[in-house]
């Protein structure tokens, strides 16, 4: 049987990153994409392939639907069948006021976050399900904490994001639960990732680790481990499944 095949959004940096070292070393084939560091990719692609694993990196801004396609078209020509989707790509932006914030910012982050993982989920669908063709398959979305938590003084545009992108977890397992396909869920609190710094911040984690119950940030392999086992049959009868990765927040 041939080993499965996972894409990766986002999956050249942090919590994507630390997801694909470690599905690589289970055996998965993994495509990942990133948006504009390609020596960054290429050096993890090196990394996993050193290690006697299979990666390919793909440049793609998620927010484009027509890079999206072009993705799941060279996942299918490289590796064939889809296994396994992680809707990880996420952005936010610099930490303000709700009544400091334009549209164009609210169309970013909301075409990213939301519509970019709409995409990926229809066009894995389309192959995985059942009803389609396929034999089954398994996806997990990145969603965040601040889904709960509503990033007031911060970014409440991406916690909207990700509570959009909650629903659609819930949502689509529902849709497709008889169709060979389980849907799931991680909501990280504070990672240590870069992603701080885009937010202007980058040691927020300093700032707020006392108002997390285990008084630290989360590392990216904890993020990746809830990650694959989500994707793995161990996790057979879980779907709609929203896990908190947080330290107790
Ligand atoms: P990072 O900022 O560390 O990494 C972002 C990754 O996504 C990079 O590989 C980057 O590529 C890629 N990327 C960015 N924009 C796009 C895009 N438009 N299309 C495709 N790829 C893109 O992020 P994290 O690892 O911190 O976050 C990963 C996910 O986890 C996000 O969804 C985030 O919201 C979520 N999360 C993170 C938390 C944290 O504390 N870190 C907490 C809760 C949730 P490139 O290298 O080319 O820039």
């Amino acid at each position: 049987m041939s080993s499965p095949v996972l894409l990766i959004t986002g999956g050249s940096r942090g919590i994507g990153a630390a997801t694909a070292r470690l599905a690589a070393a289970r055996g998965y084939r993994v495509a990942f994409t990133y948006l504009e560091r390609s020596a960054t990719a290429d050096a993890l692609v090196t990394e996993i392939e050193a290690a006697g694993g299979t990666a390919i990196a793909l440049q793609a801004d998620v927010a484009r639907e027509d890079d999206v396609l072009r993705v799941f078209a060279e996942v299918d020509r490289r590796f064939g069948r889809l296994t396994a989707l992680v809707n990880n790509a996420g952005i936010l932006e610099p930490q303000m006021r709700l009544d400091q914030m334009d549209v164009r910012r609210w169309t970013r982050v909301l075409a990213t976050n939301v519509i970019g993982a709409f995409v990926c989920a229809r066009e894995a669908v389309l192959r995985m399900s059942t009803l389609h063709g396929g034999t089954g398959g398994a996806i997990v979305n990145v969603g965040s904490m601040a889904s709960l938590i509503g990033g007031a003084r911060e970014y409440i545009d991406y916690a909207a994001s990700k509570g959009a992108l909650d629903s659609m977890t819930v949502g689509l397992a529902r849709e497709v639960a008889t169709e060979g396909i389980r849907v799931n869920g991680v909501r990280p609190g504070p990672i240590h990732t870069e992603i701080h710094a885009s937010g202007g911040e980058p040691n927020r984690i300093e700032r707020l680790k006392h108002f997390i119950p285990m008084q630290r940030g989360g590392h990216v392999e904890e993020v990746a481990s809830a990650i694959l086992w989500l994707l793995s049959d161990e996790a057979s009868y879980v779907t709609g499944a929203l896990l908190d990765v947080s330290g107790g927040r």
